[in-house]
C-alpha cells in the first residue's frame, strides 16, 4: 500500500511584489523518486527550501512523513535530508570528520554515530576517501559528500536539489546512479531542469512553469497524453511560411522539425483536409504526411514555453533542457 511522505498543499511563496510559488501542491510516495522539473526561475528553489523547513511559505501547508513542517519544525525536519544548491562543506574536514560532525548533529544516538557514518560512506562510493580532507575532493566526490551528509541520519525523505550541476559526464552517470538507489529506502525529490536526468532517475515527474504545477505524472503517463493531442507531421518540397501554416483554421501550435512540421490541431478540429487542399491549389507540393508522437523534450517545451520561446529553444544548440 502506498504511504504519503511529502504532501504540499496550496503552497505560495511571494518576495515582494513576485509570486515565485503560486498555489502549487503535489505528493511524494514512500519509496518514490519524484522529480521536480521547471525551466530557470520556475519556482523549484524557493518550494525545496519550504519544504526542507529552512523558508517559510506565504500561504499553504507541508506535511513530511505525516508531520505538519509549520506547526511542528523539528520533529518534521528530522524525517528529511536535504542538499542545496550549494551544499555546505568544511573544507578543512576529513569526510568521516564532516559525517560523524552532520551525524551527531543530526541526533543519531551516540552509539550508532559510527556504523552510520560506515555505513553513509559505503553507499556513496566514499569509503577510499573517508581520510581525505573535503578540500582535496573532486568536484564528483564533493557531490557525494553532499549526498552523504544528507542522508547519513537515516531520513525518510531525501530532497536534493539540482545535484549534478557542473559535474563532468562521468561523475553526471555515477551520482544519477547512486540517487536511484537511494529511491526504495528513502523518497526522493530532485529538482532539475535537465530532462535525460529525469528519464534515468524518476519514477513520476512533477513539472513547475513560473510558479504553477503544468503537470504531475508518470513518464509513460505524460508521453501517452502528448500522443493523443492528435499532432501530426507535414513536409512540403515548398513549404509555406510559418505564419500561413498558423492561420489555417483549426490548426492551434506549429513546430519545425527534421525538415518538415508539427502542427497540433486545435481539440476536436480536423485541418488537415484543409492543409491538403492548400497544398495541391498553392503549389506546395505534399511530401510526408505521418501521425507524430512527441518527445518528452517537446511536451516539456510545450508545457513550459510560449510557442515563439518554444521553436527558438528546439531549434537552439542545446540539447539538455
Ligand atoms: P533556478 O533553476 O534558476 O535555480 P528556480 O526554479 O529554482 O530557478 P527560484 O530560485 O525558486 O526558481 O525562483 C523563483 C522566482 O522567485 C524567480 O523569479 C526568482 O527571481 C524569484 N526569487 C527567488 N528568490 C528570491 C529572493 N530572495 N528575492 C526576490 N525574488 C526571489
Amino acid at each position: 500500500m502506498s504511504e504519503t511522505m511529502i504532501e504540499i498543499s496550496d503552497l505560495t511563496r511571494n518576495y515582494g511584489p513576485t509570486k515565485a510559488l503560486d498555489g502549487i501542491g503535489f505528493q511524494v510516495q514512500r519509496g518514490e523518486v519524484m522529480g521536480f522539473l521547471g525551466p530557470n526561475g520556475a519556482g523549484k528553489t524557493t518550494a525545496m527550501r519550504i519544504l526542507a523547513g529552512i523558508l517559510a511559505p506565504t500561504e499553504g501547508s507541508v506535511h513530511v512523513a505525516g508531520l505538519d513542517m509549520i506547526a511542528n519544525p523539528v520533529a518534521a525536519r528530522s524525517k528529511i535530508g536535504f542538499l542545496p544548491e550549494s551544499p555546505p562543506i568544511y573544507d578543512e574536514m576529513t569526510v568521516r570528520e564532516y559525517l560523524t560532525y552532520l551525524a551527531a548533529l543530526r541526533q543519531v544516538p551516540k552509539a550508532k554515530v559510527r556504523s552510520a557514518v560506515e555505513h553513509t560512506m559505503e553507499r556513496c562510493g566514499l569509503k577510499h576517501t573517508a581520510d581525505r580532507l573535503l578540500r582535496n575532493l573532486s568536484k564528483g566526490y564533493r557531490q557525494r559528500a553532499g549526498i552523504a551528509q544528507a542522508i547519513v541520519h537515516s531520513p525518510e525523505v531525501v530532497i536534493l536539489d539540482e545535484p549534478t550541476v557542473g559535474l563532468d559526464p562521468i561523475q553526471i552517470r555515477e551520482i544519477r546512479q547512486l540517487i536511484r538507489e537511494l529511491g526504495g529506502e528513502h523518497s526522493v525529490l530532485l529538482s532539475t531542469h535537465i530532462l535525460p536526468e529525469v528519464r534515468v532517475t524518476c519514477n513520476r515527474v512533477a513539472v513547475i512553469n513560473q510558479g504553477r504545477i503544468v503537470a504531475n505524472d508518470t513518464l509513460e503517463g505524460l508521453e501517452q497524453k502528448a500522443s493523443g493531442t492528435g499532432a501530426f507531421f507535414m513536409r512540403w518540397r515548398h513549404p509555406p511560411e510559418l505564419s500561413v501554416l498558423q492561420q489555417v483554421p483549426g490548426v492551434a501550435r506549429v513546430g519545425e522539425k527534421s525538415g518538415g512540421w508539427t502542427i497540433t490541431p486545435v481539440p476536436g478540429q480536423d485541418p488537415i483536409p484543409e492543409l491538403v487542399q492548400r497544398s495541391s491549389s498553392q503549389g506546395w507540393d505534399l511530401r510526408e504526411l505521418l501521425p507524430a508522437g512527441e518527445s518528452l523534450e517537446e511536451i516539456f517545451l510545450n508545457l513550459t514555453t510560449r510557442e515563439e520561446e518554444a521553436e527558438s529553444l528546439s531549434s537552439g544548440p542545446s540539447k539538455e533542457v
